[in-house]
Order: C-alpha cells, then structure tokens, then sequence
C-alpha cells in the first residue's frame, strides 16, 4: 500500500519560490569585482533568475545542458544558481584558480554550452576560449556599457543585456526530481579531474539537513557570510539553506583578505560565516594586530581542512564565537560531519569541551558512516581504533560523471555500495568522528601511523608560527619520519630546537617530527588547502639530518 500525500518532486526552483514570497524583504548583500556594494533582496534575485530562465530558453539549449560560471560569490552568481538549475539546465561551477589547460579540460569534459565569468576572469577566458569548442556563448556578469571592446572573445554578451529583456514571469517546470541539477570537478591530485552530478533531490536534501540546529543552525535572524566560494562544493549548500530558512546573505566578492572580510562582517551584522581555516588565520591576524573585537558575529563553520585546536581556542576566548567543525567532500555535498556538544557535554571544563569540538563531529542525519581496516572489516567506535573512512547516503555520489574512474564503492554483504573517503579516521562511542589523516599523507613510521594533522595542530599552537604542514621523508630504519615546514608569524622568532621542544608532552616521543624546515610560504591549492604534493615536490632534495 502506498501512502496516500502528494507526489511533489523536491526540485531547486522550490526554494527560490518560497525565499521570495515569506522573505521576500530577506536581503542579498554583495561586494562586487567593481568594488562597490551591491544591494538587493531574495524577491530581487528571484526575478532575475527567472529573467535568466527566460534567457536560457531562447537558446536552443537542451534539458541538461551544462551552463558554466567562472565566478566570485555574489548576486549575479546566485541567481545563476537558481536561474540555471530551476529551468532544468545544470549549473557547472568552475574553480577559476585553476591551470587554464585544467579548465579548458573540464569545460570539455562537462560539454559546457555557455560559460558566465565575472570580468576579474576576462585574461583567463582569452586564454581558454579557443579550447573550448562546445562553449558557444561567453556571458560578462558586468553591465553593457562594462563590457570590454576587442576582447577577441567570440559570442561575448553583458549579462544584463543579455537578461535586460527578458520577461520576468516564468513557470518554472517539474521534472523528476532525481534529474541533475549542478556539478562540481573534484581538485584531484592525480589522475585526471572527476565531477559530482548532484541532483535537485539530493541538493534540495542536503539543504534541509545543513540547516539544523545541530548543524549550520541557520534561520531567518541569521546575517550569513559565505566566504567558502560558490565554486568549492557550492558554497557548502548555503545558498540554498539560506533561501530555505529566509536569512540575508553577504557575499565577499574577490576581497578575501583578512581585513577585507572583517569590515564586511561587521559593517553587515554577519551573525555567521563559513570558509576553510587558511582564510580565518588571515582574518584572525589581522583582528590581533589591529585590537579589534566582532559585534555580531557568534559562530563560524570551518571545514575543507583540519581545524586546529588553537584556532577554536582563539575564536571562543578572544572573540566569543563558537567554532563549528565540520568535514565533508566534494562527492558528499559537501556535508558528513559537524561537532557539536551534547547536553551531557556542557558541564564539562573548557578543556574537556576543547577535546571535542577539535574532533570533525558527529554524522548529519542523512550520511552513514563506518571505519573498517585494510581488509574491509569493521572497526569498533572506540576513539582509538582508525581505518578507512566509508560513508552512504542520498547526497552522496554513486558514480561520477560519464562513469569516470569506473564504479567507486565499495560492496558490504548486503550489496550495499559505501564510498570510500580517502581518509583515514576514528570514531568514539559517543559517534564523534576523528579525520586522523587523508590516507596518502598519514606517516607510517616503522609500522606505526602518525597523524599529520596532529603534528601540524601543534605547531600552529606556538605563538611564533603562522602556518605548518607535516610530511614524511624517506628514513633508512623507520621507512618514513615526520618533517615540519613552518610559516613564521611576521616579526616572530622561534628556532628548530625551541619549536621540537615545545612538541615534548604533547604527543608520543616517537611522534615528534626530526627536524623542522623554515619556508617562505606553504603551497595552497585551488580550494585554499596545503598542497602536500607540492610541498613534497619543493623537498625532494631535502635530507633528514639523522640520516
Ligand atoms: P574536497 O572534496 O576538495 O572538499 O576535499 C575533501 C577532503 O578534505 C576530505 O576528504 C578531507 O580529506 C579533507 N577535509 C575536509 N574537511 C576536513 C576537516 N574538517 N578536517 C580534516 N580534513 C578535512
């Protein structure tokens, strides 16, 4: 028997519908690439995604034909997000911090048919344009009389031209709600680049679950600053989440400075922000050389890397903001994780709360998790015990695009298909998830593991040491020894003997890296995150003084 409600199918263009008839007022507040500060509100972007529908229709395009976007994050985008997918096209987000050849690669693999570029990207679409046969229209988010002549870009129209005509009523059509909806290339460090094709029904299912209170919490009252870019997994879902609960967005533009992005969360009321830890140790350096303090903003969501403890400690002393860690992946939405206290927790002392929160969380309803060791077996949720990280669940990927890579899960007995993380993990029994390491850069030291991120976390809780990245090199007897390169805080001093001895205490003896090499700067990748491949390749000639 079946149940007797009504079949509506969860599609994206729900959410834009609904942010403009309960909050219609709700605003969107952007920094441009022009500079200045761009204001409108959720019935403004809906009007103009339905304008951009409109546009979309008059070009000949099929059901899920690819449309593509070089862009910061800001009004224009958000409406493409809700513009393209609504009309049932899939909106391909690229990371324009990538090699051109890279994103001539994905614009061809994607078969994208139009791409629309903020103009701070005009050099890297000249550069990509002729490698790009399937791209027939080149749209400038920029007004007509912006548009830059002789740019030698063929097909190249303003956005608002091309969307200035267009009517601004539209019906926006049901389909089935497993139709794709948006997709996201992942940053691969090797092979070539492989996309998750995320559905309306997973997008419009993750944006349900981000938004709870144990997760993003978000609601109506919610000032909310994504500085985690709409090209990196989209944004985190927030985009979606916010027109879900109605809250007013402030996009950063280009400007991601630390100073930059402070002065927009304040002169907002921003109550919430989202990025990755490398933006809020800019944002936090520049607050502590400056005495400055927030006004409004109580919690932040860090993920797309390990958190460090000191930075959760810095937050939650010095500025009164609760730190959410969470942690995900391109192939997941992006959302797995998000820590959080249980009742039971609050009556802990500050360090015992700091020991949890440090951890990636506890599962969103919605992902199922479990650690199994090298034979596919099961791992006990101890807090000790960690293996290979496998997850299922309706946002998460079956397969990638154009059956990339071949089938990526991996079968349990009940033919039940996990994807694997790539990460290595450990969960406690109150379900508290532990990313020990990605599987490729743990330290395996005669036989034991080694946590790089712990290593790292340590070093970062040093007064003198801004940044820090953990490899292993090649050791005769114990296969591979820890290294740490560091990044030294402007007009800071600290010397290898001092920074190993500060490591004594705070993890095994045999843990403690062999030697310590000052950089100049840690290689950041696309997405804002340590580049180990690169860092490894820059070592290549270094050798281990114990050696
Ligand atoms: P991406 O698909 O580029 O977002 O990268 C996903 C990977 O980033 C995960 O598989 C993890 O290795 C890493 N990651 C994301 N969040 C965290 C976190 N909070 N702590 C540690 N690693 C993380």
């Amino acid at each position: 028997m079946l149940g007797l409600m009504q079949d509506q199918p969860l599609l994206i263009s729900s959410l834009i519908e609904f942010a403009e008839r309960h909050n219609g007022d709700g605003e969107i507040v952007s920094r441009r690439v022009e500079g200045d500060i761009h204001r409108t509100t959720w019935g403004g972007i809906a009007s103009r995604a339905r304008q951009v529908a409109n546009a979309l229709d008059g070009e000949q395009l099929l059901f899920s034909d690819r449309i593509a976007t070089l862009a910061w994050n800001g009004y224009r985008h958000l409406e493409l997000y809700y513009g393209v997918s609504g009309s049932g096209r899939v909106l391909h987000t690229i990371n324009p911090r990538l090699h051109p050849d890279q994103i001539a690669w994905i614009a061809n693999h994607a078969e994208d048919q139009i791409l629309c570029f903020d103009l701070s990207f005009l050099p890297l679409v000249q550069a990509v344009h002729a490698k790009c046969p399937t791209i027939r229209k080149w749209i400038a988010l920029c007004d007509a009389d912006k548009l830059p002549a002789d740019s030698g870009v063929p097909n190249l129209v303003s956005y608002e031209s091309w969307i200035g005509g267009q009517s601004t009523a539209y019906d926006w059509p049901t389909f089935d709600e497993n139709s794709a909806s948006s997709m996201c290339y992942t940053s691969g460090t090797t092979g070539n680049p492989k996309a998750a094709l995320y559905s309306h029904r997973s997008t419009m299912l993750h944006a349900y679950a981000a938004a709870l209170p144990d997760v993003m919490r978000l609601s109506a009252r919610d000032s909310v600053l994504p500085v985690v870019p709409m090209f990196h997994v989209n944004a985190w879902g927030i985009p979606y989440s916010a027109a879900l609960v109605g809250c007013k967005i402030v996009f950063p533009g280009p400007a991601l400075d630390g100073k930059s992005v402070y002065e927009l969360i304040e002169a907002e009321g921003v109550t919430f922000a989202a990025g990755v830890p490398t933006v809020w140790q800019m944002m936090l350096g520049h607050m502590q050389a400056n005495g400055l303090k927030f006004s409004k903003l109580n919690r932040t969501v860090i993920g797309g890397s390990a958190c460090p403890p000191a930075m959760i400690t810095a937050f939650q002393e010095n500025y009164n903001v609760e730190v959410l860690h969470a942690w995900g992946m391109t192939e997941m939405s992006p959302l797995g994780t998000l820590c959080t206290l249980k009742n039971k927790h609050l009556a802990l002392p500050p360090d015992a709360q700091l020991q949890i929160r440090m951890k990636q969380g506890r599962a969103i309803f919605g992902v199922d998790m479990k650690i199994v060791d090298g034979a596919g077996k099961e791992l006990p949720w101890d807090g000790k015990a960690y293996g290979d990280l496998l997850v299922k669940g309706p946002w998460i990927v079956k397969e990638y695009f154009k059956g990339e890579g071949g089938d990526p899960l991996i079968r349990d007995e009940q033919g039940r298909g996990w994807f694997p993380t790539g990460d290595v993990a450990t969960i406690d029994p109150e379900g508290y998830l532990q990313i020990t390491d990605r599987s490729k850069d743990v330290i395996k030291s005669g036989g034991e593991w080694i946590s790089s991120i712990e290593i790292e976390n340590i070093a970062v809780a040093h007064p003198a040491i801004a940044m820090a990245a953990c490899i292993g090199v090649y050791h005769p007897k114990w296969d591979e020894r820890p290294i740490i390169a560091v990044v030294k805080k402007p007009n800071a001093e600290v010397t290898r003997e001092e920074l190993l001895k500060f490591y004594e205490g705070k993890t095994a003896k045999w843990q403690i890296p062999d030697d310590v090499v000052f950089v100049e700067a840690i290689p950041i990748g696309a997405t804002g995150k340590i580049l180990k491949t690169r860092l490894r390749e820059l070592l290549k000639d270094y050798k281990l003084p114990t050696c």
